[in-house]
């Protein structure tokens, strides 16, 4: 059975979750690489929206085990929180949920600090979720940071916090004049989340490589998206983990040898959140169209998602990175209403027009989009789970993206709910997940 790693192609909330949930009744495990409770994975289930944090997509199939990675960081009042949440509404986590032992827990001091630095970075701000999670990837690269392993050791979990807090409290008291923190009043609560945790955290890598020995199929799940990865993205307006496909293999200790594909997750339009570049980014009424069809709103946050046409140069660019053998296409119906659709194919700059995706800070900023129109088709898709049956122009849509960033499409979304899914039945990703060919429910 196939391991496939799902990556976001453009700055995140793709709709990777309702992918992720479509898959996941196909795979035995499925597990988050990186990012923390600053994603937000809808999944709607009939009636039921589930928006899943830290947990991977594949907890609301009750024969997936899910495993959270030492790439993830971790609140744990969080997911806590999360898990009593999934519980409450039927679903069951005993022998289904896995945490990484490895993996870097998010501390008060840490949400404190990216408020407190946000609130000083004036034009540079980056528009973080302000949950602490790149304060606590500063900490685990600088070898400063607390780990699950570590909060089940009362004593390791205390002298680690006492060092830290010396730093933090100065950190936050003489740069930040924020409030700073005592030993104790972290101590507590963390006691208690310990012993709530302790059944949950294990030696993931090595669960995974049995379970990979033995044929189990695993689906690796990213959260946010290519240009928002730390090496690879809009840097600094990015996130602070590996969202990019080579991020699975670190984020999990499972060797790039046992991963077989990967799958890339593009909306049919582009949207943002926070700060940074976005060249193809569109204001006023086209804009406020996407946002309304599309329900661009973050799920965690709230917060209004900037919106603009489909980008075939970041798209490219996230294809070469990532190695996509396949593009799960969403949210097509979204662009039902346009008259016409527009995608970026060029950056003009400096006199130039630049077919590659730039590097250069400058270059995001001044840059001009050189946009393709085609017709739009003005009639609904919602649900259509043919290709066949999709108006001509659509077709033509689709086609011509799939052209532009060089990879073909595997599957089209056509609505939130899972059979709201059109497989191409001759695509890599139909051969490696053949019982869904029929369509939702698989086969
Ligand atoms: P993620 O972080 O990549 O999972 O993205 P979000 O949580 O922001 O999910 C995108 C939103 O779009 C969710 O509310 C989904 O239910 C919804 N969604 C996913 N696919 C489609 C689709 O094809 N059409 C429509 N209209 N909504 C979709």
């Amino acid at each position: 059975m196939p391991n496939i790693v799902v990556v976001g192609a453009q700055w995140g909330d793709e709709g990777k979750g309702k992918v992720v949930d479509v898959l996941a009744s196909c795979v035995d495990v499925t597990v988050r690489y990186q990012g923390g409770n600053n994603a937000g994975h809808t999944v709607v289930v009939g009636s039921e929206k589930f928006v899943l944090q830290s947990i991977p997509s594949g907890i609301l199939h009750p024969g997936c085990r899910c495993v959270i990675g030492c790439g993830v960081v971790i609140d744990p009042a969080s997911l806590i929180e999360e898990m009593e949440s999934l519980v409450q509404r039927g679903v069951s986590l005993d022998g289904n949920l896995y945490i990484s032992k490895n993996a870097h827990l998010i501390m008060p001091y840490h949400p404190a600090l990216d408020r407190a630095s946000e609130s000083q970075a004036g034009k540079r701000r980056i528009g973080t979720t302000g949950k602490g999670v790149g304060p606590a990837y500063v900490d685990k690269t600088a070898r400063i940071g607390i780990r699950m392993a570590d909060l089940l050791d009362e004593e390791i979990f205390r002298e680690k916090l006492e060092y830290n807090l010396q730093q933090k409290n100065r950190l936050l008291r003489e740069i930040y004049d924020a409030e700073t923190f005592t030993v104790d009043a972290i101590l507590h609560p963390y006691r208690r989340y310990a012993g709530w945790l302790a059944p949950y955290i294990t030696d993931t890598p090595l669960l995974l490589s049995r379970w990979i020995d033995a044929g189990a199929s695993v689906l690796f799940e990213g959260a946010q998206g290519t240009l928002l990865d730390v090496d690879h993205g809009t840097y600094p307006f990015i996130t602070s983990s590996s969202a990019t496909a080579g991020g699975a293999s670190t984020g999990t200790g499972v060797p790039p040898t046992k991963i077989n594909g990967v799958l890339g997750i593009a909306k049919a339009y582009l949207t943002r959140v926070g700060g940074g570049p976005f060249p193809s980014e569109l204001h006023g009424p086209m804009a406020d169209l996407l946002r309304a069809q599309g329900k661009e709103f973050g799920s965690v946050t709230g917060r209004p998602r900037r919106c603009g046409w489909v980008d075939a140069v970041a798209l490219r660019y996230a294809a070469r990175l990532n190695g996509f053998d396949s593009i799960a296409l969403t949210k097509l119906d979204v662009l039902d209403a346009c008259e016409t659709v527009k995608v970026c194919v060029g950056y003009r700059y400096g006199g130039d027009v630049l077919t590659d995706f730039p590097g250069e800070e400058r270059i995001w900023h001044e840059t001009e989009p050189v946009y393709e129109e085609l017709s739009g088709w003005q009639t609904s898709t919602h649900g259509i789970r043919e290709y066949a049956e999709l108006p001509t122009k659509a077709r033509e849509y689709l086609d011509r993206l799939s052209e532009l960033c060089g990879v073909p499409f595997g599957l089209v979304s056509t609505g939130p709910m899972r059979d709201d899914t059109m497989l191409m039945p001759d695509s890599v990703l139909a051969s490696w997940y053949p019982s869904l060919r029929g369509g939702w429910p698989p086969r």
